[in-house]
C-alpha cells in the first residue's frame, strides 16, 4: 500500500514571510502525530519555495513541490520556471494539467503530455490532474473524458515508469473551489476507472497514486480518504490555514 499523500496548493497565495509562517505551524502540528503511512507535499506560489524549503530541513515525510513549469532546460520563456529551478529550490514533485491550467490558461493534452515526459526525465515526481466540467458530468461523458485526458497526455510517458515517479490527481472541475465535493460513490467510481487506465498503461499502474482533489475539507476527509483507490487527496482553499490543513493531514 502506498503511503497517502497530503497535498496543500497554495495557487497564487501567501508572500513569503507568511508561506514560511504556515510551513511553520504546519510542521510543528502535525510533525507528532503524522501516521507513518502519510506524507505532507507543500506546493507553495514560486516566490516562496526557497523559504518554504528552509522550513522543511530534516523533516522527514514532508516533500516541497510546484504548481507548474515549462518543459524547456533554460531559455527565451519570459515569466516561465524550468523543472532545474524547481528542483534547485528544494522541490521534489511537480503539478502537471492542474484544472486551472487547463481551463483558464488554455493548456492541451499534447503539450501537457510534453510536460509529463520532460518533467519525469528532469527527476521531478509527476502528480497528473484529471477530472471533468460539470457540463461533461451531466452529458455522462466522465469516462470519455478521464480516459482521452489520460491516454493523451501520459502518451510520451514510459510504460515501465516507477510507482513513486508519477501520480494522477482525480479533481473534478465543478469541485474544485466551490464548497462542493463529489459524492462518495463518484469519487469510488472515478478513482476505479483511473486505476483501471493506468493499470493497462504501466506496469506499475497499480501502485501509482491516486489523490482525490475537489473542496476537500476536515469534515469530509476520513469518508474520502477510506475509499479503495484513494491514496491521498489535493487541497486548495482548506489547505491555507495551517491548522485547518492539520486536521486533513491526521484526518
Ligand atoms: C485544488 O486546487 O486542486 C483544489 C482542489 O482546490 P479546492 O480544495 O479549493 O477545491
Amino acid at each position: 500500500m502506498p503511503k497517502k499523500l497530503m497535498a496543500a496548493n497554495w495557487k497564487m497565495f501567501k508572500t513569503w514571510e507568511e508561506a514560511r509562517q504556515t510551513a511553520r505551524e504546519l510542521v510543528v502540528g502535525v510533525r507528532n502525530d503524522l501516521p507513518p503511512d502519510r506524507e505532507v507535499l507543500i506546493l507553495p506560489p514560486f516566490t516562496a519555495l526557497r523559504g518554504v524549503s528552509e522550513m522543511l530541513v530534516q523533516q522527514e515525510s514532508f516533500f516541497l513541490g510546484g504548481q507548474n513549469f515549462y518543459p524547456a532546460d533554460q531559455g527565451a520563456f519570459t515569466g516561465e520556471i524550468s523543472p532545474d529551478q524547481l528542483l534547485d529550490a528544494g522541490c521534489t514533485h511537480a503539478l502537471v494539467g492542474h484544472s486551472e491550467r487547463r481551463h483558464v490558461l488554455g493548456e492541451q493534452d499534447d503539450f501537457l503530455a510534453f510536460k509529463v515526459s520532460f518533467g519525469l526525465e528532469r527527476g521531478l515526481r509527476i502528480i497528473f490532474c484529471v477530472g471533468e466540467t460539470l457540463q461533461e458530468r451531466k452529458a455522462a461523458q466522465v469516462e470519455q473524458v478521464l480516459t482521452r485526458q489520460l491516454v493523451q497526455g501520459l502518451a510520451k510517458v514510459p510504460g515501465d515508469t516507477g510507482p513513486g515517479e508519477l501520480a494522477a490527481a482525480y479533481e473534478p472541475v465543478w469541485a474544485i473551489g466551490t464548497g462542493q465535493t463529489a459524492g462518495t460513490e463518484d469519487i469510488q467510481e472515478a478513482h476505479d476507472f483511473v486505476r483501471a487506465k493506468l493499470s493497462e498503461m504501466f506496469i506499475h499502474g497499480r501502485e501509482m497514486r491516486i489523490l482525490y482533489g475537489g473542496s476537500v475539507k476536515p469534515g469530509n476527509t476520513p469518508s474520502i480518504i477510506a475509499l479503495d483507490n484513494v491514496d491521498g487527496v489535493l487541497v486548495g482553499g482548506s489547505s491555507l490555514n495551517a491548522e485547518t490543513f492539520s486536521r486533513i493531514v491526521l484526518a
